[in-house]
Formats: C-alpha cells, sequence, structure tokens
C-alpha cells in the first residue's frame, strides 16, 4: 500500500479518535498529505499530524462542527490554503445518543441526525464542488473520491439506536443516490460499514471480560476490528486499484452481517 496516495490530499472528519484516526494514519502511510478534522480536542489530532510530519508527511489538524455548514466551508478554507486542493474525503465523525424508544428525546434524535447524516452531507457537498472547482488533476484517474463511513447499522435493524441505525441507513441511500449523480463527473462515491471496531464509541461492548464473549458471539470471524482494519479498506477505496468500484457499501465486519444467528440452524 506504500505510495499508493502519492500526491494526493486526504481529509478525514472525526479524526482525532477511532476510526478516524486509524484511517488518517493509514492514508498518511499511503503517501497522502492528510488535513486532520477534530471536533473539540485537539490534541491527539494536532500529536497525530506532528507524527506524520516527522516520518516525512505532510498533515495539520483543523477544528470543525460538521453539522454546521460555515465551519465545514472554513474546514475546506484551511485544506486549500495548506494543500490549494482535497483528492479524497472521508466523512467519518459521527456518535451515539442510546436509548430506549419511548425515552429518546427529540434533542438525542436531532443531535445524531445533525452529525451522522446532515455532517455527512455538507462536507460531501463541499467535497464534490472543491473537485468541480479545481478539475482533473494527473494524480488519480478518478477527479475526486469521497468515502462515508457507514456501519453494518445501515441493515441490522438496532433497537435502542433508532436514531443511529436511522442515520447510517439514511446514509446507504444518501450515498449511492450522490454516487449515481456525480459518477459522470469521475467523482467516486463509496462507503466503508464497520461491525465491531474497538473505539471509545462503543467500549462497553469489548471493555469487559463477559461483554466481549457476548459481543463475539454476532461476529463469525471471532475477533473484535480494529481500526488498522478500516484503514487499509480506506487507502483501497481511495485509490485507482479500486477505480471501478462506485456506490458501493464495503462491509468491514467479521461476518457480521451474515446473520451468525442462524449458524446453527437457526
Ligand atoms: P469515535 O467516538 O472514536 O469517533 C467519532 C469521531 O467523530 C470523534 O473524533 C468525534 O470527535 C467526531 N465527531 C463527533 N461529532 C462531531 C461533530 N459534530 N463534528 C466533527 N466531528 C465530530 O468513534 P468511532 O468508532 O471511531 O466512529 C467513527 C465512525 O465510524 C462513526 O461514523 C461511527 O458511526 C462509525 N462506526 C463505528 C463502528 C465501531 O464499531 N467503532 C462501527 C460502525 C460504524
Amino acid at each position: 500500500m506504500e505510495n499508493l496516495l502519492a500526491n494526493q490530499v486526504a481529509l478525514v472528519t472525526g479524526a482525532s479518535s477511532g476510526i478516524g484516526y486509524g484511517v488518517a494514519k493509514a492514508l498518511a502511510k499511503a503517501g497522502a498529505a492528510v488535513a486532520l478534522n477534530y471536533h473539540s480536542h485537539p490534541e491527539s489530532a494536532e500529536q497525530l499530524a506532528d507524527e506524520i510530519e516527522k516520518n516525512g508527511g505532510s498533515s495539520f489538524a483543523v477544528r470543525a462542527d460538521v453539522s454546521d455548514p460555515s465551519q465545514v466551508e472554513k474546514m475546506f478554507d484551511a485544506c486549500r490554503a495548506r494543500f490549494d486542493t482535497v483528492d479524497i474525503v472521508v466523512a467519518n465523525s459521527g456518535l451515539q445518543k442510546d436509548s430506549a424508544f419511548g425515552d429518546m428525546t427529540l434533542e438525542d434524535w436531532q443531535t445524531v441526525l445533525a452529525t451522522n447524516l446532515t455532517g455527512q452531507f455538507l462536507t460531501t457537498q463541499a467535497a464534490v464542488k472543491e473537485f468541480r472547482r479545481r478539475g482533473q488533476r494527473n494524480n488519480s484517474r478518478a477527479l475526486g473520491k469521497i468515502i462515508c463511513m457507514s456501519s453494518v447499522h445501515e441493515v441490522i435493524p438496532w433497537a435502542g439506536h433508532v436514531n443511529y441505525a436511522a442515520s447510517k441507513c439514511g446514509i446507504q441511500m444518501f450515498m449511492k443516490s450522490l454516487a449515481q449523480e456525480v459518477a459522470p463527473e469521475g467523482i467516486r462515491v463509496n462507503s466503508i460499514a464497520p461491525g465491531a471496531i474497538r473505539t471509545p464509541i462503543n467500549k462497553d461492548a469489548w471493555n469487559t471480560e463477559a461483554a466481549l464473549k457476548k459481543l463475539l458471539r454476532l461476529i463469525p470471524y471471532g475477533r473484535v476490528g480494529e481500526v488498522e482494519d478500516i484503514g487499509e479498506a480506506a487507502v483501497w477505496l481511495a485509490s485507482d486499484e479500486s477505480d471501478y468500484v462506485v456506490g458501493t457499501t464495503l462491509f468491514v465486519d467479521g461476518g457480521m452481517t451474515l446473520y451468525p444467528g442462524f449458524a446453527d440452524n437457526g
């Protein structure tokens, strides 16, 4: 994967932790210059940017709330100021506000939709405008590449998480409709749907032995995913190696979407 993304610029939202952090690191290792978006705490994004620069790459951290149009615009301005443009955009920021349906507040519903769905709308719309503004470059066959971070919950229903599942199911049709609309211009839009990846968002599901045992029953491949699993997938999906992959969700889930409950004759 070394140099697969040489001379390309990537922006990763929510890059200060978990999957975004892992994806940003992998894109940088593949040769991309990387802008690292963070929401509130700059420390780990700035530390990763330093690490990338010390290893000979280019990177900087940029603050933005992806649910706020003016902050998203400023984030792209910062990318243009530092790197002239952007070639790869990974719309990764996301959160959960879980509760039983009857107890779910309108605020928790709206916060999840605002970040997980509207945040991806704003980020990818700014990306499409930027790709169009600067035109074709000679560093990739595509005019630009967008990766939406979805979830296995774009297809697996999830009681107690209707806001999150609705947002990720929304991403499925958002991504496909956008891909259909902009593919004629050479813009490739795809999603990655992670299964259970070891990050802060789902700590309760893997940080005790009992929780881990319960979680592993849902994963035929027998292990929890790591952010590197998603990083490798993102590098491939952002590179010309996947140039004919358009409008697809790549499930990276250890088989979680294989209905493991039916493995033993149901
Ligand atoms: P995480 O909590 O470590 O990362 C989420 C990131 O999003 C954080 O960096 C956070 O600061 C950022 N963020 C939240 N609200 C934001 C906002 N308004 N503006 C900008 N950034 C914001 O969790 P993660 O597991 O790394 O999640 C990353 C993505 O992967 C999410 O979209 C999540 O839904 C998805 N995902 C995760 C898993 C998993 O098992 N960890 C599985 C499927 C999908």
